[in-house]
């Protein structure tokens, strides 16, 4: 029969999984007593060990939900946190360590807290039975406990009081009866005893003719009776060395001793019931018999939410079946198809296009540098002797000065870190497609995955890094000797570098009109500012009083500085696009006259080191990211994580997690009535049998 009780108490654990609706649930047996009533002794009893947390200052502070599960087949006890994640605790005083220090982490401004601790105890020595022991009724606040301790303690055992859990009201002998206060509150929500089991503890205290009137109580008569129990270990004598597991033969034996001693008034004529044993058979008797008769309840309750379940189910998500791991991958998979997308449309070309861009902009460094000198626009600089520009379109082909200058600006540029500058671009641009992708992924909502995907793909690149830009810049090593340009090469750089001059030029021109507006007085301001600078500049008039506050001139420091800048950029707009019709002319048309067009000649330098370089890294970088990557988000996001981080990732997304809620209430309200109905007709076939026989 006891078979019986295992499986509802099981069920009662899945109903706990489900959700907190009152409905659904199996009754439990809740305890309750005032303080020092022996509420914990008979509890231990029970149990056959001491595990509840002990001392004069210690409240429990949270109920504690207590299973006892039969395990006749095994001789190891142990306990279990389902909550925490602990391994199993064989220890029971490591038990106990950690129900006090649960009670502990209760702070003292929330008194009690009525989220529970889950114990689970698992024992051949202990019935199937659940238990719920409650912060014991307090007469008295201590001075150091909060005032209203007193009140948070008794409404938190009404809470669990209600039906149809069984009340295990525990009263000490040596109390009247009339001033227990578990009797008293049992009595508000159970007014006719129904579902009220009374404790006599501490017998041995009183007169055993006053404890069997106590048992036989008709003042407040329980239909399930009293029984009276002496809960305490005797007083050890000698050398006695507590031998806990056995706690509740040395109680019984004890309480035998006691209750044998006074056959009048406890013997069987009597007609009382005492004992921790009796007591224990009495809580399996009653709570398997209670259990039984909320089933149907709960069977009708189940059934309701399961079909309201799978109503939403049917309704918000269209019946559509989902897990942690299949939408996992799922995503993966979604993610992986993009990435392949982008990789047939990130190649070659589109490397090229990143890297001469990059170049590009060290093709102008150069130019700035080596052609384009106009003397400084900075009022301590004296004039430069030569204007290099301005001699430039005569440049003479034999003059050693301008084949000097023409080389030193292409050896600045072959040798300016083509390799490393090629990888960091080209990495970069990786990286950053890479982040796209994950944007426009279901993974965006997902910070776990995203940081993850973004390290996989950085630790692939960051790998490759060194070979790649030692393989390019070896490669491209020929060039910082001599470099041949052909004729079509030419006529690509200089349709190229019109380009180039162009988009330099307008952002000269946004520089400056970004300028003008900086400008108290706008354009006009600055043009006198620039007309003086320039007046400054060709020694026209002498600068005096450089203090930084006032400037010359009567400008402010500020405006100069803003002044010199506008004159920079003015000079360097009107070089552009002097440079610009030069690189358009006929004259820049062939590569003999490479001397007069430096610019042309450059474009086509970095267009060769350009497309030199992205042959490497092809084969170096993107053919090995494009392997790679894939295997590295498969190791990181399939085969290196446990279900938990699957579950905990899949939950990230809010709609995800209520999905997944609701599928998993869904299957565990199935499981419970599958159990329910395999319940049933074992309890059919218990009834055929007891008949049959
Ligand atoms: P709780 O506060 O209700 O949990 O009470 P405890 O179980 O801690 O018991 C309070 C005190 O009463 C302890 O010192 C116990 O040893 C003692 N006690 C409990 N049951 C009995 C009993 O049946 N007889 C005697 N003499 N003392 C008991």
């Amino acid at each position: 029969m006891m078979i019986l009780t295992k499986k509802m108490i099981e069920i009662r654990n899945i109903l706990q999984r489900v959700g907190q609706s009152s409905t659904l649930t199996l009754p439990s047996i809740v305890v309750i007593g005032s303080q020092s009533s022996g509420k914990s002794s008979v509890l231990e009893a029970i149990v056959g060990h001491e595990f509840l947390p002990k001392g004069s200052n210690m409240v429990t502070r949270r109920p504690i939900e207590l299973t006892l599960i039969n395990t006749p087949e095994s001789n190891v006890e142990y306990g279990e946190f389902p909550d925490l994640g602990l391994p199993k605790v064989t220890d029971f005083s490591m038990i106990q360590k950690t129900l006090t220090e649960l009670n502990l982490a209760v702070p003292d401004s929330q008194c009690v807290s009525d989220d529970p601790i889950h114990l689970r105890i698992y024992s051949p020595n202990v019935p199937d039975l659940s238990l719920i022991d409650l912060p014991g009724y307090i007469q008295v606040v201590g001075h150091n406990q909060p005032q209203e301790l007193k009140q948070k303690i008794s409404e938190l055992c009404d809470k669990y009081i209600q039906p149809p859990n069984v009340i295990l009201a525990i009263s000490a002998a040596d109390v009247d009866l009339a001033n227990s206060a578990a009797l008293r509150a049992s009595r508000r929500v159970d007014p006719r005893g129904e579902r009220t089991i009374g404790v006599i503890t501490k017998m041995d205290l009183v007169d055993p003719m006053q404890g069997a009137r106590v048992l036989s109580d008709k003042q407040y008569p329980l239909r399930l009776g009293y029984v009276g129990v002496v809960a305490k270990v005797p007083t050890p004598t000698g050398l006695f060395k507590r031998d806990t597991g056995n706690l509740l033969a040395t109680i019984s034996r004890n309480e035998n001793a006691y209750f044998s001693s006074h056959p009048l008034e406890f013997g069987q004529q009597a007609g009382v019931n005492v004992g921790t044993v009796s007591l224990r058979k009495k809580l399996m008797h009653v709570l398997e018999q209670t259990m039984s008769a909320s089933l149907q309840t709960t069977t009708d309750a189940i059934q309701q939410e399961l079909e309201e379940a799978t109503y939403e189910f049917k309704v918000q998500y269209n019946d559509r079946p989902l897990s942690a791991d299949s939408y996992l991958a799922e995503s993966l998979d979604a993610f992986k198809h993009s990435f392949k997308q982008f990789a047939e449309s990130f190649g070659r070309p589109q490397m090229h296009q990143i890297l001469k861009d990059a170049l590009d902009q060290r093709v102008l460094d150069q130019l700035a540098a080596k052609y384009w000198n106009k003397p400084f626009a900075d009022l301590s600089v004296p004039p430069k002797e030569l204007d290099s520009l301005a001699d430039l379109p005569n440049a003479d082909p034999d003059s050693l000065y301008w084949h000097r200058k023409l080389d030193a600006s292409a050896s600045a540029l072959t040798k300016l870190g083509v390799g490393r500058l090629a990888t960091t671009v080209v990495a970069a641009a990786i990286q950053s497609n890479i982040d796209k992708l994950i944007g426009q992924s279901t993974f965006a909502r997902h910070p776990f995955a995203r940081q993850t995907i973004t390290e996989a793909a950085s630790s692939i690149l960051n790998d490759r890094f060194y070979s790649t830009s030692d393989q390019v810049e070896n490669c491209i090593k020929p060039y910082k000797f001599e470099i041949d340009i052909e004729e079509p090469e030419w006529s690509k750089g200089q349709a190229h570098v019109g380009g180039v001059l162009k988009a330099e030029l307008d952002h000269c021109q946004a520089a400056m009109k970004n300028l003008e507006s900086g400008v108290a007085g706008g354009r006009r301001k600055l043009n006198e500012v620039m007309g003086f600078i320039d007046k400054a500049r060709r020694g026209d008039i002498i600068v005096e009083g450089k203090d930084s506050r006032t400037g010359a001139g009567g400008f402010s420091a500020e405006l100069l500085a803003k002044g010199r800048e506008a004159v920079f950029l003015r000079d360097r707009a009107d070089i552009i696009n002097m440079r610009l019709m030069a690189a358009k002319s006929r004259q820049c048309k062939t590569i003999k006259n490479k001397y007069y067009c430096p610019e042309v000649f450059l474009d086509a330098v970095a267009t060769k080191l350009a497309a030199t370089s992205v042959l490497f890294l092809n084969v170096e970088l993107l053919s090995e990211f494009y392997y790679q990557f894939p295997r590295e988000l498969d190791a990181r996001l399939g085969r290196h994580l446990s279900d938990e981080q699957i579950e905990a990732f899949a939950k990230e997304d809010p709609k995800i997690k209520r999905h997944l809620e609701l599928i998993r209430r869904k299957e565990l309200l199935e499981l419970v009535l599958e159990k329910i109905d395999s319940l049933r007709q074992l309890e059919g076939r218990g009834k055929a049998s007891r008949k049959g026989g």
